[in-house]
């Protein structure tokens, strides 16, 4: 049997976090079991899907290269074939015409609630003959009595009896068919063998399932996956911050972190935390999702980033750096090789764009020292320093590390002083405070000209002007 899952968002808005995860957890079983991976869109409805926000999902699929081996497959191209079904069900008797006023309905609702009774339909049309030319919907005739079973694959055995299903609406008064319906005629059609999807949806599961069986289809596995809270506990929602994961690129984020990030959001194995790719695909599997919730936390994400930022390839960092030194306003073909840079800067940063806002001093000047960073560098005889090595770096033919390093430790030897009384001020001299790799790295890469330049400013700083 080939395996297939699909994603079947309804596109009312971006890709969230949780939705890239319920994706990810689907694409990783297919890939697993070398199955297939089905793209679905759920817009059947009207008023709140829109073409944004397919593209939205699309973009955000393909950012983080959860491709799709089918689809998209849009709902709202298939009435024809929701209609269809649903002739089928009237047919066999296994649907019927409701014509139940709302005021009727709404009555029935009151009554029930006042009685603290659960609000169901009571069957009034079930054995009506109502004539099609009136308004009416379409309800699945639910069965009676006995038991639905799902055997979930995280959640372990879920029974819900019979009694506590109503008997649903699969055809609205305007002719549109409802979620419960298009879903199961779209996972008979499409050979979907595994449904991995939130849990918020696993109270549609009994009725989908009966609606399988009355139509005699095969049930397919279902894998409830639960839901993601924010830190304060909540369900993760806009207010923790970014959901979209569009924001995540935005925010300098790299699509192997979030996956990374993703597939531990309810799923371990072992105390392990780096997963590459290939190992994700090899050792995720849906019993070791926990069944409890997992709560999103932002610096484990960044930690993740920073991880992958170390060992990604310097060439394809430095493509994804431009834009965000662009938004600083930084040309780095300007400068020392943009891959040399990232490889002196990039373990101290967690996202792009911190990566960018440290190594700006490499390309253009600081605004001003920073205050700190100043005060404990710029001492007294930090001034004297400054100016030995800045004549002695002036007087250099060769430009490199071994040079630049020689002469720190010349001006250290001749002022007999601490290595720190010349290291420190010179350090800030160049970077105005910001992080920085080992000293003649940072003089070599700033350069020498600017060097010098900014060792000038030092001075005149330390001298109040
Ligand atoms: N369209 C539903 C949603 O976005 C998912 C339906 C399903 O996975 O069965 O919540």
């Amino acid at each position: 049997m080939t395996i297939k899952t699909r994603f079947a968002p309804s596109p009312t808005g971006y890709l969230h976090v949780g939705g890239a995860r319920t994706a990810l957890f689907s694409w990783l079983y297919a890939r697993k079991h070398g199955g297939k991976f089905v793209l679905r869109i759920e817009d059947t409805d009207l008023e709140r899907s829109t073409q944004d926000s397919v593209n939205a999902i699309l973009e955000g699929m393909t950012w983080l290269g959860l491709e799709y081996d089918e689809g998209p497959f849009y709902q709202t191209h298939r009435f024809e074939r929701y209609n269809e079904v649903i002739g089928l069900l009237l047919d066999k008797g296994l649907a019927y015409r409701c014509s139940c006023s709302k005021e009727r309905l709404t009555g029935l609702r009151e009554q029930q609630m006042a009685n603290k009774e659960k609000p169901r339909y009571d069957g009034h049309c079930r054995d009506r003959d109502i004539n099609p030319d009136e308004p009416h919907v379409i309800r699945f005739r639910n069965p009676l009595d006995g038991d639905v079973e799902i055997g979930d694959l995280i959640r372990g055995r879920v029974v819900v009896a019979n009694s506590e299903l109503d008997d649903l609406v699969i055809r609205r008064t305007d002719g549109s068919p409802t979620y419960n319906l298009t879903v199961v005629v779209d996972d008979h059609d499409m050979g979907i063998t595994h449904v991995i999807r939130g849990d918020d949806h696993l109270n549609n599961t009994p009725r989908q399932i009966n609606m399988l069986n009355a139509l005699d289809w095969d049930v397919p596995h279902y894998a409830h996956v639960p839901m993601i809270l924010g830190d304060d506990g909540a369900r993760l929602s806009k207010r923790h911050g970014a959901v979209s994961v569009m924001q995540y690129l935005k925010d300098g984020f790299l699509p192997e972190a979030l996956l990374n990030y993703l597939v531990r959001l309810g799923w371990s194995h072992g105390d392990q935390e780096l997963f590459s790719l290939d190992e994700m695909i090899r050792l995720f599997d849906l019993d070791a999702v926990n069944r409890a919730p997992s709560t999103f936390n932002t610096e484990k994400l960044r930690w993740l980033n920073q991880q992958y930022l170390k060992s990604a390839d310097p060439d394809r960092v430095a493509h994804l750096l431009s834009s965000h030194l662009g938004d600083l306003g930084i040309d780095p073909t300007e400068g020392p090789e943009l891959t040399a840079v990232i490889e002196a800067q990039r373990e101290r940063a967690t996202t792009l764009i911190e990566l960018a806002e440290i190594s700006a001093f490499y390309y253009r000047e600081f605004d001003r020292f920073d205050e700190k960073a100043a005060k404990k560098a710029f001492k007294a005889g930090a001034a004297e320093a400054l100016q030995v090595v800045s004549e002695k770096l002036a007087a250099l033919a060769i430009w490199d590390r071994e040079t630049i390093h020689a002469v720190i430790e010349t001006t250290v030897k001749e002022l007999g002083v601490g290595f720190g009384k010349v290291a420190m001020p010179l350090r800030t001299a160049v970077t105005g405070g910001a992080p920085s790799p080992d000293l003649d790295l940072t003089v070599f890469l700033v350069g020498k000209e600017a060097t010098l330049r900014r060792i000038g400013r030092a001075i005149a700083h330390i001298g109040g002007n």
